[in-house]
């Protein structure tokens, strides 16, 4: 799908209202456009044994399912930019309706109500890259992508991570050397999540090899049908390829798609990771509608205890009591005013998800092994294969407790 895509963009102040309305005037204006648009989700219509039990953590689709569940994305955020729910925080010169992020959680909550479409596949466009160019791109980036990335349109992925460079990023290696108005892009990335359907990628590539080694790195946009790019899928263990290895051989691009300053690639960097980090930490709490938390929802494993009749256990009794505690504080975080540190936000979601899909299996036992056919048992395999990617993906567990440590406690810095 890269590159393929035309980007109509609507004039910029396009969902500016004049005067803003009050938070019941906006839910009221939320409500009604959901009403017509979309189903309500019955808290009380799920039966044990009735319909799918299916547990999503990483799509495992194949090529045609996926893109149909991209399109339904793409259609669903269509209509709600269309509708004036599409960047709510948005600064209305570029395109968003300029009002404060208790709207936002106010639409995202009222929308968790209702059976619309998944947007993970916007995780890191909306995420992570809309905010990197908001705080850094060139106004000439900004025109060109915000509107796209927020009306789903532009499909977005971070090209950072490399086989020799990952916790340790500003040891990378791919080059981007100058040639006129042109960067000429070598190198590799790998675990670059959802690059196959993207059209662009936040891409960090070294610039100066001889400046130490944070401050020879420059940040772009790397429209991924660029020639000289290749894309290939792998796969990982939970069955589905959500992740790719990108290679470049010559690939050019213009200095229009640079972000930030030449050699300043590590300040655009930091927002980018800040990003990721507070998205991971509020999309386990139910952002856009995706919420993983919710996957181990306390109400749905009482159900799976009841089913394996081990609910009057005493120990899984204290653990399904662990459970709800974890689930409400990982809730809890992902709205706090003021926000948690990010690397907290996103330790303790990935922590939380690890204790209850280990916690899970301990009450299938075998059944977490061998399909045997019975409903709402062996599905939950995929919460235990996809749940280790969370202490991984957006920087280790242990990275994450050493930024806390140094950042918000305070500690003295480990050894370098
Ligand atoms: C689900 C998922 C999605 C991802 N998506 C993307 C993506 O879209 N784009 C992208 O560019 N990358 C992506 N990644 C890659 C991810 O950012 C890296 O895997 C991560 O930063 C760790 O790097 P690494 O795999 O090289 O491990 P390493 O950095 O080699 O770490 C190996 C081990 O050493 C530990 N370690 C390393 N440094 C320290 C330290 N200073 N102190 C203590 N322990 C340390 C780590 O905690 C880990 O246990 C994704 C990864 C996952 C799992």
């Amino acid at each position: 799908m890269g590159g393929t895509v035309a980007f109509p963009r609507p004039a910029a102040g396009h969902q500016t209202r004049g005067v803003a309305p009050t938070l019941a005037q906006f839910t009221a204006e939320a409500r009604a456009f959901l009403d017509a648009n979309a189903a309500r989700v019955h808290t009380d219509e799920f039966t044990w044994g009735i319909g799918s039990d299916e547990i999503t953590v990483y799509a495992e689709k194949n090529e045609a399912e996926e893109a149909a569940a991209v399109r339904a994305a793409q259609r669903w955020r269509a209509e709600m930019w269309d509708a004036g729910f599409g960047w709510i925080t948005g600064p209305p010169e570029f395109g968003g309706r300029g009002l404060g992020p208790e709207y936002e959680r106010a639409y995202l909550d009222l929308e968790a109500t209702y059976r619309v479409p998944s947007q993970t596949v916007f995780g890191t466009a909306l995420g992570v890259v809309a905010p990197t160019l908001l705080a850094h791109g060139s106004d000439w980036l900004k025109q060109r992508y915000l509107v796209g990335l927020f009306r789903g349109e532009i499909l977005a992925c971070q090209l950072l991570s490399e086989p020799g460079a990952g916790s340790d990023l500003a040891s990378l290696s791919t080059r981007a050397v100058r040639d006129g108005d042109q960067w000429v892009i070598n190198g590799q990335k790998v675990w670059s999540s959802r690059a196959h359907y993207s059209h662009i990628g936040l891409l960090l590539a070294r610039t100066d090899p001889d400046a130490p080694k944070h401050q020879g790195i420059t940040a772009f946009i790397h429209p991924l049908d660029t020639a000289g790019t290749e894309v290939r899928p792998l796969r990982q263990m939970t069955g589905g390829s959500e992740f790719n290895e990108v290679f470049f051989e010559d690939a050019r691009i213009s200095d229009r798609y640079r972000v930030g300053g030449v050699n300043a690639g590590w300040s655009v960097f930091r927002t980018t990771l800040q990003s990721e980090r507070a998205s991971i930490g509020a999309r386990g709490a139910g952002y856009g509608g995706s919420g993983l938390v919710g996957l181990a929802a306390p109400e749905r494993v009482v159900r799976l205890a009841r089913h394996l009749g081990l609910a009057d256990d005493p120990t899984v009794r204290q653990n399904l009591a662990r459970l709800y505690t974890g689930h409400r504080l990982v809730e809890w975080n992902a709205t706090r005013r003021p926000a948690i540190p990010p690397a907290a936000a996103k330790y303790g979601t990935a922590r939380h998800m690890n204790w209850a899909a280990s916690m899970i299996a301990g009450l299938l036992g075998p059944r977490i092994c061998a399909d045997t056919g019975e409903w709402g048992t062996y599905a939950w395999k995929q919460l235990l294969l996809g749940t280790p990617a969370m202490r991984i993906g957006g920087g280790t567990d242990e990275v994450m407790k050493n930024s806390v440590g140094e950042g918000v406690l305070g500690l003295p810095r480990e050894p370098r």
